[in-house]
């Protein structure tokens, strides 16, 4: 067994159907009394039912979660959070309100407690985002943490079903990019493949009966495993052309999450036989890359940059931005074949 280091960060977790309701006393154990809800305008009802559920333990809510975290809402829920005296921020929703409460938490050091409806994995990170003038920039702050995360999967059983597949992808490149990280560890490992396992089994039964909930849980589950690992190492090349398609071309994040993954795992695939023959054993397939190609095709997921609305024009540039800055990768970045990568990508074909 090679060296590791193994560095746990300490979140509450509490897990299970009908867990939004012990909320307030979640707050109590934190000893936080005045929260500001946060939420996006689409979740807006969701976030005033918190606020009845909380009681005077809340002092208001902010429902101006946008993707991306444009720095215009940051200050803004930074205003309001001040305003009101907010001494915490509860965040209920996906990772663009987590990213939301980040941004708060990360000049004012409120503590946030967690409230996930998607399976992103931004509750158990320490990474936040903000985009200022049209460009993402992304860090490590411990402050940003949030201190408990309340996994309820009665709030996932409104994801429509498109969202739910892409998010789910979104949580396995976490897991499969885990596996192959240069700080990756035994249990990280361990994480990544049942967090693989999960979401196998999941995500095909919830194209067929989204309202199971014990499909839901198993999928919530994988997602808090996924975002563990996402929090405890680095991420490669697939997380790095994703970050470049959504920062400077627009893409939306989980789509175009399911679309590169395949192409950049079999990117990678010669590099890291170990980590490819773990996928394949917890997806039960020969190929990883390939059978996560056909598994977007088959439950109607996208599998195309173009579909996405990515000009062709743009594949160059793409190309040059991801391989611009040097980051950890198991095969060396090659500029030619990352823009093979990426035709393939837009074109929607199966990965090399
Ligand atoms: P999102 O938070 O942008 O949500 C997408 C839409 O779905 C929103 O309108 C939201 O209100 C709605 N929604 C969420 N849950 C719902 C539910 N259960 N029912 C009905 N509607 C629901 O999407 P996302 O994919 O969760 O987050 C994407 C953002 O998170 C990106 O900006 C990405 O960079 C960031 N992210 C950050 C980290 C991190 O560790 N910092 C990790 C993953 C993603």
């Amino acid at each position: 067994m090679r060296p590791f280091v193994h560095n746990t960060h300490s979140s509450r977790i509490v897990f299970g159907a009908g867990s939004l309701t012990g909320l307030p006393a979640e707050l109590e154990v934190l000893g936080i009394s005045k929260v500001l809800v946060l939420t996006t305008p689409q979740q807006a009802m969701l976030g005033e039912r918190v606020a009845g559920l909380l009681a005077a333990q809340s002092v208001g809510v902010f429902s101006g979660a946008l993707m991306h975290v444009p720095i215009e809402a940051a200050v803004e829920a930074r205003a309001v959070a001040a305003r009101l005296g907010a001494d915490g921020c509860v965040a209920i929703g996906g990772g663009s309100t987590l990213g939301l409460a980040k941004a708060i938490a990360l000049t004012s050091s409120l503590p946030i407690i967690a409230v996930p409806t998607t399976y992103a994995g931004s509750e158990v990170t320490p990474i936040y985002g903000l985009t200022e003038g049209g460009r993402k920039i992304t860090g490590r702050d411990l402050r940003v943490l949030p201190r408990s995360v309340i996994y309820d999967p009665e709030l996932t059983l409104t994801l429509p079903c498109a969202m739910s597949i892409t998010s789910g992808m979104n949580a396995i490149a976490h897991a499969a990019e885990g596996l192959y990280a240069h700080d990756g560890n035994p249990l990280t490992a361990l994480m990544a493949e049942a967090a693989l396992r999960s979401f196998a089994d999941a995500l095909p039964h919830i194209q067929v009966n989204p309202q199971d909930i014990a499909t839901r849980s198993l999928a919530l589950y994988g997602a808090w495993l996924a975002g563990t690992v996402l929090g405890q190492v680095s991420m490669g090349l697939h997380h790095k052309l994703c970050h470049t398609l959504g920062g400077s071309f627009s893409l939306p994040h989980a789509e175009t999450h399911t679309v590169i993954l395949p192409h950049a795992l079999a990117y990678n695939a010669p590099a890291a036989p170990q980590a490819m023959a773990i996928m394949a054993r917890a997806l039960d397939v020969e190929s990883a890359p390939q059978a996560l190609h056909a598994l977007a095709l088959r439950l109607h997921a996208p599998t195309s940059l173009r579909d996405l609305g990515m000009r062709a024009d743009d594949l160059d540039l793409a190309a040059d931005l991801a391989v611009q800055m040097p980051y950890p990768n198991p095969r060396a970045l090659q500029r030619d074949a990352v823009r093979d990568l990426l035709q393939r990508a837009w074109q929607g074909l199966p990965p090399a």
